[in-house]
């Protein structure tokens, strides 16, 4: 499989049916809807996706979805690299289908593509699977708040140190004279 840009749009009944394999990039740049959660809404997503048909019938998608997002720290305020790695299962599923008892004993996820005949927005399936992965309170695995403490405790002892020090410094000059 060689690596490319992803189409923005395939036919996931046909893709499916014929058994096929993407795999590439899809750029950060156009997830408008992903941004909000960004400091940096910038960078590429690695995707591989294979279409096909189960034993029962069901047009799946089976992939992986690799990329850093830099999210905003909630505690420090800062940025913090959010590494996503999602393995994907998705069942194609139009919206008028009945659901049916083997719903419930289905290793898919559901993914609704509203007519049989519209083309799935590649670009719209990454993004609403990275949306799914942000974390619901994004903080530094570190106590970030605290080594921010002391950073701004340091720097006003050390202002303090500087202004007592500095007279003393002037009648140490003085004794000498
Ligand atoms: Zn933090």
């Amino acid at each position: 499989m060689v690596k490319q840009v992803l189409p923005n749009r395939v036919d996931p009944w046909q893709f499916a049916s014929k058994g096929k394999q993407l795999a590439g990039k899809v750029a950060i740049d156009n997830m408008t809807r992903l941004h909000q959660s960004l400091v940096q809404p910038q960078g590429g997503v690695d995707v591989s996706l294979h279409f096909g048909i189960d034993a029962k019938g069901i047009h799946y998608i089976k992939g992986h979805i690799t990329t850093t997002l830099i999210l905003e720290c909630q505690r420090c305020l800062l940025a913090m690299p959010w590494f996503v790695d999602i393995n994907l299962l998705l069942a194609i599923m139009t919206s008028d289908r009945q659901s049916n008892e083997d719903d419930f004993d289905t290793p898919y996820d559901i993914y609704i593509v509203e007519k049989a005949n519209e083309n799935l927005s590649l670009l719209d399936l990454v993004e609403d699977e990275l949306i799914l992965a942000l974390p619901i309170v994004s903080k530094h695995d570190y106590p970030c708040s605290d080594f921010l403490k002391k950073n701004v405790v340091n720097m006003t002892s050390t202002q303090r140190h500087s202004k007592q020090v500095h007279p003393f410094a002037i009648l140490k000059d003085y004794k000498i004279k």
